[in-house]
């Protein structure tokens, strides 16, 4: 099956009682047992729900996994990730990262006893040097966020099966239409489905996906041990989101060109960060691993700071400023005082996450309306 009947189809099956071709949102805790034991394979929602595996199978078949897990949020998927670590270990992650994932990486599991080790991948040899016997996660972001670093996947992995680490890849700025990390080599790909996946920024939810069946079975049993779930209507909703996620990112994909194109002609922008212009830094590493460049572009205008970065984001009309992105809906972001406010300053500005950088998530609308406001804005 390809990717675009995957969406649509990919692990589905219709309901067993009646037929419905969408599965129902069963809003139940637990199921009629005739016997102890004697179920249909469901006795606790925390442990399974239907709509939740319907889901979650969905999950696998599109990131060509071979098994799929739903959590309340991203950052409980993450959670979940980090939960597979014992005190002592030690994680080598992306320096330019999703603000709450450095934030519970530093703030909650250092005090366990896990170390982290922040580096830029642009380079992969680079990774090697912070590799000792103690490492046993690699944590990639690409590409990241905000400022659409590009790592490559197939390098780092070859460095973490070289020294047995497990190598976990947050996709959530690409999706599985745009790359597909478990075919690259990496263990474990980890998404915010509250972004692209649902598409429609009305659900919060993190999805993990993996081939291997020993992670797969350690991951459930965190899963259902902490209990981070998500309920059956939100499973619904994102299940519901991913079978239009093909054409959606086809006009993302679209829109994102276009409007990445209008701003670096434009006299008064300094800087555009999109990986589909060919002087981006490792430009040539995302044609080779993705299959288009997205709607994520962060930009910078000349002579900007903190106020003219805000009065630009203040005066948007179509694009909403928000946190999030991926929704059909276009949004604007200021990253420094929004999504990567808990990154302290300094750590920040190493990265480039600098006052006056600004973030756009294009959404898929009429992209001349989407050019008028940035124009507008900008003035
Ligand atoms: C939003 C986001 C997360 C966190 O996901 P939540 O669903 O908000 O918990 C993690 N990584 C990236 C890249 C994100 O954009």
């Amino acid at each position: 099956m390809k990717f675009n009947t995957k969406t649509i189809h990919g692990g589905q099956q219709h309901d067993p009682a009646y037929g419905a071709v969408m599965p129902p949102i069963y809003q139940t805790s637990t199921y009629a047992q005739t016997t102890p034991g004697g179920h249909k394979g469901f006795e606790y929602s925390r442990t399974h729900n239907p709509t939740r595996k319907a889901l979650e199978d969905s999950f696998a078949s599109i990131e060509n996994g071979k098994f799929g897990l739903a959590f309340g949020s991203g950052l409980a998927a993450i959670d979940a990730v980090i939960k597979l670590l014992k005190p002592g270990d030690e994680v080598i992650s992306t320096s330019d990262l999703y603000g709450g994932t450095y934030r519970i990486f530093t703030k909650i599991f250092e005090d366990f006893g896990i170390k982290f080790h922040f580096i830029g991948m642009e380079n992969a040899d680079k990774i090697e040097q912070y590799v000792n016997d103690k490492t046993k996660l690699i944590w990639v972001e690409t590409p990241t966020n905000p400022m659409m670093n590009i790592i490559d996947i197939k390098a780092v992995a070859m460095i973490s099966k070289k020294h047995n680490i497990v190598l976990a890849v947050d996709n959530t700025f690409a999706t599985p239409y745009l790359q597909r990390p478990l075919d690259l080599g990496a263990d474990i790909v980890m998404h915010s489905a509250t972004k692209y996946m649902g598409g429609h920024s009305d659900v919060v939810m993190g999805a993990l996906i993996v081939k291997d069946e020993k992670i797969a079975e350690r991951l459930y049993f965190i899963q259902n041990a902490s209990g981070a779930v998500c309920g059956p209507q939100d499973s619904f909703l994102v299940l519901r989101g991913i079978k239009t996620l093909h054409i959606r990112m086809q006009r993302h994909c679209e829109n994102g060109e276009a409007i990445a194109k209008y701003l670096k002609n434009h006299p008064k922008i300094e800087k555009v960060y999109w990986p589909g212009f060919e002087d981006h830094p490792n430009h040539d590493i995302a044609a080779a691993q993705m299959d288009g460049f997205g709607g994520m572009i962060s930009f910078i205008t000349k002579g900007s700071d903190y106020d003219k970065a805000i009065k630009i984001v203040e005066n948007l009309k179509i694009f909403t400023l928000a946190e999030s992105l991926g929704g059909v809906e276009s949004l604007a972001g200021h990253p420094a005082s929004m999504t990567h406010a808990s990154i302290p300053k300094e750590e920040r500005e190493k990265t480039g996450v600098v006052d006056a950088l600004i973030r756009l998530s294009v959404g898929i609308e009429d992209v001349d309306d989407l050019i008028a406001d940035l124009d507008q804005a900008i003035g």
